[in-house]
This record gives C-alpha cells, sequence and structure tokens, in this order.
C-alpha cells in the first residue's frame, strides 16, 4: 500500500541500485465494476480504471516517478515537458518531491485551471507558447536535445516504462488480461504503454492472452483514425487535443498486433459518456477520460457482441482538473435559502418521517 510503482515493479522496469526511490504514491488504483453501463452495453464484465486516483490526478504519475527518479540518477537538476495540462502538474508535482526544479510549456489560454493551478502550486516555471501543444512539444525536443535538462514528455522511455505499470494492475486484479480494453489516445503514449503491459505479461506466461486495444481520439483530433495528422485539432477534451501525436506508430502497432482499433467519438458522444458516468456510476473523469466509455457506447451501438467479454475502460484523469467543464455540463445553480429549518424543508419539499418506521 502506497509503496509506489518502482518499488512495487522494479523488477519490470529500467531501475537499478542506483535509482532513487522516488514516490508520491502512485499507481494501485481501483478497478471499480459498472453497476448500470455494463447492462446497457451488454458486456460480460465492465470494469472503469480510475488513474484519477493518482497523486497528482491522472495516470501521468506512473510514468513520471519513473522518469524523474532516472533523470536524479543521471544527474540533472531540471526537468522540462510540454504539456496539455497533466504532464506538467504531474512534472511540476515530482520535480518537487525530488527537489529538482521543473519548466513546462504550455499551449497559451488552452490548460485547465485545475491542471495549471497544480503546476502553479507545486512550483514549476511556467511558459504559455502562443501555438498548439505539438509546436510546444517540438519545442521541448529541441530544448531537452542541446540544453541541460531532461526532457519527461513521453517520448522519454522511462515515461513508457512507467506507465505500463497499469496493464500490470489490471491484470493482477482480474487474474488475467480483459478481453477488450477501451482507452482514450492523444499523443498515444499510454495506449503504446499499456500494450508493452500487456504483452510483457503474456510473453512472462503471467496472463494468457493479451486484450484487443481500443483506442479513441475525439473526432476534431483524430490524426491516427483519419491516418494523417491534423494542423488545428479541436475539442473540449483538451487532454487529446493534439495533432501529431508522438507516440503513432505505438498506436498503430497496439491496434495491429491485438487486433483492436482505433476510431473517433464526437464531443457529443464524450458529453454524453461523461455524464452518464457521473450521474450513474458515482464516477467523476474529465472529458479526455469519458472518450474511452463514448467509445465502449459507440462499438455496442455498432452491434458489437460483448456477452461475454471482460471489458476495462481506462479512465485516464479526475473531474476535478476541469471544473469549468463540469460545471457547464450540469447546467445547474444552487438553490437559495435563509438559514433556518424552515424555509430549507419547504424549499425541499421532503415528505415527513413516518413514526415507527
Ligand atoms: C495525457 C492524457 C490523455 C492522453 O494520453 P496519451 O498518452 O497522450 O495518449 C488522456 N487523458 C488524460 C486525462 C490525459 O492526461
Amino acid at each position: 500500500m502506497g509503496a509506489g510503482v518502482i518499488e512495487r515493479y522494479a523488477h519490470w522496469l529500467p531501475v537499478g541500485p542506483g535509482t532513487p526511490p522516488l514516490t508520491l504514491g502512485e499507481g494501485d488504483t481501483p478497478l471499480v465494476r459498472s453497476k448500470v453501463i455494463e447492462r446497457e452495453v451488454g458486456a460480460g464484465r465492465l470494469f472503469f480504471k480510475l488513474e484519477g486516483c493518482n497523486p497528482s490526478g491522472s495516470f501521468k504519475d506512473r510514468g513520471m516517478v519513473v522518469a524523474v527518479a532516472k533523470a536524479m540518477e543521471a544527474g540533472y537538476d531540471t526537468v522540462l515537458c510540454a504539456s496539455t495540462g497533466n504532464t506538467s502538474a504531474s512534472a511540476a508535482a515530482y520535480a518537487a518531491a525530488a527537489g529538482l526544479r521543473s519548466i513546462v510549456l504550455v499551449p497559451d489560454g488552452a490548460v485547465t485551471q485545475g491542471k495549471l493551478s497544480q503546476a502553479m502550486a507545486y512550483g514549476a516555471r511556467i511558459v504559455a507558447v502562443k501555438g498548439a501543444f505539438d509546436e510546444a512539444l517540438a519545442i521541448a525536443r529541441r530544448l531537452g536535445d542541446g540544453y541541460a535538462v531532461a526532457l519527461v514528455n513521453s517520448v522519454n522511455p522511462h515515461r513508457i516504462a512507467g506507465q505500463k505499470t497499469a496493464a500490470f494492475e489490471i491484470v493482477d486484479a482480474l487474474g488475467e488480461a480483459p478481453d477488450l480494453l477501451f482507452i482514450p489516445v492523444g499523443n498515444a503514449g499510454n495506449i503504446t504503454a499499456y500494450w508493452r503491459g500487456f504483452t510483457e505479461y503474456r510473453d512472462a506466461g503471467l496472463t494468457g492472452a493479451a486484450p484487443r486495444m481500443m483506442g479513441f481520439e475525439a473526432e476534431g483530433a483524430a490524426p491516427i483514425a483519419l491516418g494523417r495528422p491534423v494542423s488545428d485539432p479541436q475539442t473540449i477534451a483538451s487532454a487529446i487535443r493534439i495533432g501529431n501525436p508522438a507516440s503513432w506508430r505505438g498506436a498503430e502497432q497496439a491496434r495491429d498486433e491485438s487486433g483492436g482499433a482505433i476510431d473517433a467519438v464526437s464531443d457529443d458522444e464524450i458529453i454524453d459518456a461523461f455524464k452518464r458516468l457521473a450521474r450513474t456510476e458515482g464516477v467523476f473523469c474529465e472529458p479526455a477520460s469519458a472518450a474511452s466509455v463514448a467509445g465502449l457506447i459507440k462499438t455496442a451501438k455498432g452491434g458489437a457482441d460483448l456477452s461475454g467479454a471482460t471489458v476495462v475502460c481506462v479512465l485516464t484523469g479526475t473531474g476535478l482538473k476541469d471544473p469549468t467543464f463540469a460545471i457547464q455540463m450540469a447546467g445547474v445553480e444552487a438553490e437559495q435559502s435563509d438559514a433556518d429549518l424552515e424555509s430549507v424543508a419547504s424549499l425541499l419539499r421532503l415528505p415527513q418521517k413516518v413514526a415507527g418506521a
């Protein structure tokens, strides 16, 4: 409990005696059975992997702890990343824990308040780049090549290595791999990492099969589904608003080797899935995360028979990352009342308690 992924999965990670035992208690996130959506899509069993329960609120922590520990081991005093928000929050958190400096490049005006507030609180130096995420990443890569900073984007192989531990946890919890894994796709590092985790476990005999990998982009930012880069990606799901993913090949490999698919869901489908998750499952995730469940619902509507299948949807980040979105989607305001019993009771019009019941 709380040991973190480096300690729990050291044997599977590029770490050694010289790697600092960094952790903020990442990983070991809940795998929760669906109560309603499982029935609606006709799945045998449906689980949600709640990656928003990681220390900075997204799955990015799994890879960041390894990348920052390796940066420390290599003697760096500064880590750098480009980010749609969660990578910067995670990098800043682990840099703070490790006593390193962090610099984050974010697309100007395109990062949610929740995520930006984290980078600020953890003490990152924040540079708002007047361009899209893809441009910020191109600059970050060149800074990483030419300057004395450790680049901790998912082009850093230690990130992918750490993120594959989520696949290990799913197999460890279920006793075998699921039949299908639904996952949002942005820069495509995570789908690449999960596939690596499942195939490493399979090759070691810890699961008989690996799941079909079902990746979902947002329709306005769907380069892999379309087969070409998107120059002006658009979607309400800012964490997957990416037009030229760094791990494009890895995503295609996961799709092709697993017999899976990479498809796109509309913003309306993402919003519908977000609302269903919150209201019928009690699970509050950020909009990008809901793309996995939107993809599952789309797949079921398309006629897929899921009746005997064990299905896992990865919910990549917590809903608190984007409160503005959640408030807009709810479209309600608090009802006002005077601060006395009669006022609240008459507003609520609750039935009286029955004596003896
Ligand atoms: C980073 C992120 C994604 C996309 O993951 P990739 O590895 O870039 O494909 C999806 N959802 C959330 C919440 C994220 O932070």
